[in-house]
């Protein structure tokens, strides 16, 4: 059976959910090896075999953090031509992407991003225009080299052989050509992450105002140990920052219970949110198209129901 190479995501060799549903992703198209670089990818070989990788390609070398993604892309391409793998699977992130596009050119193989699923004969999908179209697509050239959407897919304990294959991190003069000098970390909420939560509590424009987040929905979420998200028209107006937008143009979630507040449930949004496993509406327009997509509706004031629920909760 042949290999089929997923790219790693992973802070200090905590390994980031996304990469263990690619590896189950891959286990339908061939034998999972992971490849896991950076500092701390030690780490991460445990997990990774849980999960069903059969091989490990694995460097601890600082330098893919260092001269941002071109080591991994000439990993990547050194593994393709050894190989000859089924597939590479990359997490659907921005340095996802710049991967997948950087590994496609040097291999000259195609490339597919944003699929949602892989079937075994590498056919892709990818939910486009808001999610109002399905496209299946095929790379007819080369290796299929394809980006995932994060929580496509479950991930799936299931040991692999693990069987740990030490490689060296090529730094060519290319990659050298841009180091990174300075980090600043975000300000942690303490919240979970928004893309890997099991339960998101979101806040549209009927949330009202910054103040609304702070008073209404983040209690609401802290009750339940959710993340926060909002609609875009929330943070279009500044009343939550850009990185909390879920739908087209924001992130992609799929927990177990989203809770939608005062969003009236544009396709835009919905993109982001309808592989949701339960959702529940807070709205005060029982006409709004959200309604649709919800298990459980209440048709009323978010600022009068919230904090009801929110009391509740917290017994
Ligand atoms: C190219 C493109 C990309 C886009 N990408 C995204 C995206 O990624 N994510 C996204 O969200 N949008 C996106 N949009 C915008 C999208 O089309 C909608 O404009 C947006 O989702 C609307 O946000 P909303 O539901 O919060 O606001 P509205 O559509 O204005 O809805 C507000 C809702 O709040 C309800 N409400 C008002 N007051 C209360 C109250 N007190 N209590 C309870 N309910 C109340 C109203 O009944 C209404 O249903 C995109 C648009 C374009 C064109």
């Amino acid at each position: 059976m042949s290999e089929v190479l997923v790219v790693v995501d992973h802070s200090a060799g905590e390994v980031k959910k996304v990469s263990l549903e690619l590896l189950a992703m891959a286990a339908g198209i061939g034998s999972p090896s992971a490849v896991v670089v950076g500092a701390g990818a030690d780490a991460a070989v445990a997990a990774l075999t849980a999960h069903g990788a059969n091989v490990v390609y694995v460097s601890n070398d600082s330098a893919v953090a260092n001269h941002v993604v071109i080591p991994m892309v000439d990993l990547l391409a050194q593994l393709v031509a050894e190989k000859s793998p089924a597939a590479v699977l990359i997490p659907s992130s921005v340095d996802g992407k710049e991967i997948a596009g950087r590994l496609a050119i040097a291999v000259n193989s195609g490339v597919i991003t944003d699929a949602v699923a892989v079937a075994a004969d590498g056919t892709a999908t990818q939910n486009v225009f808001g999610g109002a179209t399905i496209v299946q697509a095929k790379v007819t050239h080369g290796t299929p080299i394809i980006t995932v959407r994060p929580n496509s897919i479950a991930p799936v304990e299931a040991a692999g052989a693990g069987t740990r294959v030490d490689v060296v991190l090529p730094v060519s003069d290319a990659a050298k050509a841009t180091t990174v000098t300075n980090r600043v970390a975000v300000e942690k909420s303490g919240r979970p992450d928004l893309s890997e939560a099991s339960i998101v509590v979101s806040g549209g424009r009927g949330v009202g105002s910054d103040e609304g987040f702070a008073s209404v929905i983040e209690p609401l979420a802290d009750a339940l140990g959710a993340a926060v998200g909002a609609s875009r028209a929330a943070t279009d107006a500044g009343w939550y920052p850009h990185q909390f937008q879920v739908g087209q143009t924001g992130k992609t979630v799929s927990p177990q219970l989203y809770v939608a507040n005062g969003i009236s449930g544009a396709i835009q949004h919905r993109a982001g949110m309808q592989t949701s496993k339960t959702v529940v509406v807070v709205n005060k327009d029982a006409e709004a198209p959200i309604f649709d997509l919800a298990d459980f509706g209440v048709v009323g004031d978010l600022h009068t129901v919230l904090p009801e629920l929110t009391k509740i909760l917290k017994g």
